[in-house]
Formats: C-alpha cells, structure tokens, sequence
C-alpha cells in the first residue's frame, strides 16, 4: 500500500502537469517492481528480499531498460517517462529504507553493485508488515502498519496533486 502511494506521489511529482493514465500505470506497476527480488529466493534457498534490486546502481539499470522499452513503443517522449518510472522505483527504495525492519539484513543493498552493505534509516517512520500466516497478515498489526502509511503519505499525494493542478493551469 504504501509503495503504491510512493509511486503515484513520485508519478504526480515527475509527470509535469499532463495526465497519463498508462504512465500512472505504469509508475505504480515501476515502484512494486523492487519487492520481486523475492522471487530469487526458492532459487537461492533463502530469503531474497531487499537485495541488489534495492539499490541506486539497479535504479540506474531500470532507467536504461524503461527507456529502451518506452522508444520501441514509440512513447512521444521516453526520456521524461523513463525518468517518471525510475521515480517511482526510488521511492520505493526510500520507503523501505524508512521501514522497520526485523530479519537480519536489516535494510537494503543501496549502493550495489558497488557495495554488498546494507543501509537503513536510524529512525524508522514506517513499520514492517507481518506476512508469516494469513491470520498474521490480515492482523491487527498490518492493519495499523497500513493505516499510518496512509496517514503519512495521502498529505504528501495531495499537495503534489494539488501543486500539479496549480501548474496546469499556471501553464
Ligand atoms: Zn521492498
């Protein structure tokens, strides 16, 4: 959930005023894309989450991949929805570097491919989501952890939103 509204505050920072329902799309698709390191997991033969695509240099990588992608399908302009796209897919990163986190490692591996370390925030603003079982998941916890992510991050969503109207019609 939070993710979710990291993308569309990093969309509505980015986009410059237009509306773009596939870029909309395509920026919250681009800030859940990081959790999928977990799918390496039953791979490796252990936990794989917030590793390498937690990180600056994977960032940069998914710039590069969006924009080769967004020319193939002859997006008008690639470069400024690339960039929309790799937005959302930092604020992912800053959010989880904000989160709560409980299993070692603690944090994620920013500065990959340059380093292995972890990094995490001091102060964590958010806490972590139980997954475990499902009566864990829809449990109390998850349901605060959600409704504060909501709470922090709806003001943020609504004065971009509302500073990209102002602009709009500044324009
Ligand atoms: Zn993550």
């Amino acid at each position: 959930m939070g993710h979710a509204l990291g993308g569309l505050a990093a969309y509505l920072a980015t986009r410059g005023g237009r509306k773009d329902w596939a870029l909309l799309i395509a920026s919250l698709a681009s800030a859940l894309l990081p959790d999928l390191d977990f799918l390496i997991g039953p791979f490796a033969g252990r936990s794989y989450h917030h590793y390498f695509t937690h990180s600056l240099g994977f960032a940069a990588l998914f710039f590069g991949v969006a924009y080769v992608l967004l020319c193939r399908i002859q997006r008008a302009a690639p470069w400024r929805d690339a960039w929309v796209m790799t937005g959302a897919y930092l604020s992912h990163i800053i959010l989880d570097l904000l989160a709560k986190d409980t299993s070692p490692p603690f944090g994620v591996q920013l500065l990959w491919p340059l380093s292995d370390a972890f990094f995490i925030s001091p102060v964590a603003v958010f806490t972590d989501i139980w997954r475990g079982s499902l009566a864990l998941l829809f449990g109390l916890h998850n349901w605060t952890a959600v409704g504060w992510e909501v709470l922090v991050l709806s003001p943020l969503v609504g004065l971009l939103w509302w500073l990209g109207r102002l602009r709009a019609q500044l324009e």
